[in-house]
């Protein structure tokens, strides 16, 4: 009994223990996903903008607050991405760490705007070696005595990335040439069609704030008559009307939905950044080459692993519990 009340009790220390642990906030989903796959158990993670939220029109709340004041490190695309992030830091007084993640990127610059540059520099797995390295710098930075944890679970991670990286390669080559043209909502796609060699055409710019101007619709609907486009595509962040009415009106279909600000909701293939990035080519990999072959992109799931053990210690300190109850249940009145 005595031995039982002892797990039980390291199992609650252990739990209680881990808000001592460096708290990382990231502003979006994305860079939330890669510090967990960096930062494992050793950190805990929270973000700003919700899944399925658009973060170019966020509006933070007093909970953003609490959480910015908790932090030890704010990640932060930067490039105009998080244009509410520093009046956020400025009424928290709080006093994190910011960690600029395209530090070390050249970023695309908008040609119709002088020195505007395009946020989405994520959309490249191999800028997203970047991002992820400096994560792993910084979380080392913060803590040391998990350093080598931290190298060892990045270069892990860079090769998921190399993975992906392969796998976009060889699903565009399914695309014939003429027809690898990819129609979205807002311009998020240039870092990926760069290099992967997709012309990219989007209703919005790299911001989702102004409205679409007329002369782009017209301009999108020329250009799928005139190249046959097979599809356009939806974006998970942004009202899909006006891509519905460009797709009845220019004979094309909707190849299916996108991720570029957020990551899918929990438990869908794009809830990780690499998920994500499969999620994307193959919709428009399947959509554009047109050759019905859906399964033949279709990646294989890996298993994931941190959640299974997360699930069997949750089962494993309730089947103590459970047990001690019955054992004291048990005991014979004296
Ligand atoms: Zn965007």
């Amino acid at each position: 009994m005595v031995r039982i009340c002892i797990l039980l009790l390291t199992a609650f220390a252990m739990s209680a223990n881990a808000s001592t642990k460096p708290q990382v906030l990231a502003t979006v989903s994305i860079w939330a996903d890669m510090a967990r796959a960096i930062g494992g158990d050793f950190i805990e993670v929270e973000m700003i903008v919700p899944i399925g939220s658009d973060p170019h029109l966020y509006e933070s709340t007093p909970s953003d607050l609490r959480k910015v004041n908790r932090a030890d490190l704010i990640l932060v695309n930067g490039l105009t991405f998080e244009g509410w992030l520093e009046k956020l830091i400025r009424s928290s007084g709080g006093q994190a760490r910011q960690v600029l993640l395209t530090e070390g990127i050249e970023p695309i610059y908008n040609p119709e705007f002088k020195n505007a540059t395009d946020p989405h520099a994520w959309m490249d797995p191999n800028n997203g070696i970047v991002y992820a390295q400096n994560i792993a710098r910084a979380l080392a930075a913060l803590d040391p005595d998990h350093a080598d944890q931290y190298r060892t679970r990045l270069e892990n991670y860079l090769g998921d990335l190399r993975v992906v990286d392969a796998y976009i390669r060889s699903a565009v080559e399914r695309i014939s040439p003429e027809k690898r043209v990819l129609i979205t909502s807002h311009d998020a796609f240039h870092y990926y069609g760069r290099r992967y060699g997709l012309e990219v055409k989007s209703l919005l710019g790299t911001s989702t704030e102004a409205d679409v101007p007329s002369g782009s619709f017209l301009e999108i609907a020329r250009l799928i008559r005139e190249r046959s486009i097979p599809a356009i595509f939806i974006e998970s962040t942004i009202n899909p009307k006006l891509m519905r009415q460009l797709s009845t009106e220019n004979n094309t279909r909707i190849g299916g939905k996108l991720y570029a600000d957020s990551l899918g909701e929990e438990g869908s293939s794009a809830s990780t950044y690499t998920g994500m990035l499969r999620s994307n080519t193959e919709v428009i990999a399947n959509a554009l080459a047109g050759d019905g072959a859906e399964t033949r992109t279709r990646s294989p799931k890996r298993p994931d692993t941190s959640r299974g053990l997360m699930i069997f210690a949750a089962g494993l300190i309730l089947a103590l519990m459970f047990a001690a109850f019955f054992l004291l249940a048990k005991k014979p009145k004296q």
